[in-house]
Parts: C-alpha cells; sequence; structure tokens
C-alpha cells in the first residue's frame, strides 16, 4: 500500500544543520520525495496547519517557534509512509523518543524536535492539500 505523508523539517533542524541528515534518513528508508519547499509560515498558517492544538496552555510557545525561521516542507510518498516516518521520527519529547529516531538521535526537546509527520491518513489529505493545493 503506497501513500502519501505530510513532513515539516522545522526551524530548528533548519538552524542546527540537519536538513540533509533528515531528509537522507527518509530517502535512505525508500521513500520518495513527491515535492518539497522551503516556506517561513505566519500565524495564521501555523494556526491551521496545529489547527488541533490551539487551545493548549503551550501552543502560544509553539506557534512562536514555528514561525521563528525558514522549514522545509515536504511531502513523502512510500509504502506505508504515515506509519513509517511517525515510526522515523519518534516520540514527541525528545527526551524519550528511542535512540535511532531522529528525534531520539538529535532532540532532547518536546518543543524543538526537530519534525512534523502527518499522523493518520485524515491528517495527511487535509496537511498536503494545505500545504501543497496544487499537488495532484
Ligand atoms: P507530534 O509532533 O509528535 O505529533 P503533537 O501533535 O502532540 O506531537 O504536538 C505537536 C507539536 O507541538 C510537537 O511536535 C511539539 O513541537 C509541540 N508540543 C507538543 N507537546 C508540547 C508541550 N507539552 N510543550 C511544548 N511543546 C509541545
Ligand atoms: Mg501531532
Amino acid at each position: 500500500m503506497t501513500d502519501r505523508t505530510f513532513v515539516i523539517i522545522k526551524p530548528d533542524a533548519v538552524r542546527r544543520g540537519l536538513v540533509g541528515v533528515v531528509l537522507a534518513r527518509y530517502e535512505s528508508k525508500g521513500l520518495e520525495i513527491v515535492t518539497l519547499d522551503w516556506r517561513t509560515i505566519d500565524a495564521a498558517m501555523a494556526d491551521q496547519h496545529y489547527a488541533e492544538h490551539v487551545a493548549q496552555p503551550w501552543y502560544p510557545a509553539l506557534r512562536e517557534f514555528i514561525t521563528s525561521g525558514p522549514l522545509l516542507a515536504v511531502v513523502l510518498e512510500g509504502p506505508a509512509a504515515i506509519e513509517a516516518v511517525r515510526t522515523m521520527n519518534g516520540a514527541t519529547n525528545g527526551v524519550a523518543a528511542a535512540p535511532g529516531s531522529i528525534r531520539g538521535d538529535y532532540s532532547l526537546s518536546n518543543r524543538e524536535n526537530l519534525v512534523h509527520a502527518s499522523d493518520s491518513p485524515h491528517s495527511a489529505e487535509r496537511e498536503i492539500a494545505l500545504w501543497f493545493p496544487g499537488l495532484s
């Protein structure tokens, strides 16, 4: 089963020079890069992307972070890509994320955790449409 998932290589990864390392992991796994684009997003786009979290007490800090600089928006495709990429990214909090995962290897934060990935087919469809409305 081939599917598509939406990934963000977040501003902390860009600042830390980890874009290549992270993208290489996805490519080495066998996932295909369908499209990618540098973006610097505003608060309104952050609120749309993180619609499920806007009421959280920690959301203002997340919004500050995700709008703080350039990020790389990516669509990946492959067998069970949604599940595969979530597994590769690891648990949300870098402290708890398993070694061998991207967050487990490179993050000690529950906010600046390097990557985002869609968590379900519904999320993937919504996020790809939001970020890449022209993509067929
Ligand atoms: P995930 O990215 O693993 O799907 P969530 O959807 O729960 O995690 O949260 C979205 C993003 O919000 C996280 O990746 C992280 O950057 C940030 N975040 C989540 N929980 C917290 C928290 N308790 N404090 C600060 N930032 C958080
Ligand atoms: Mg999430």
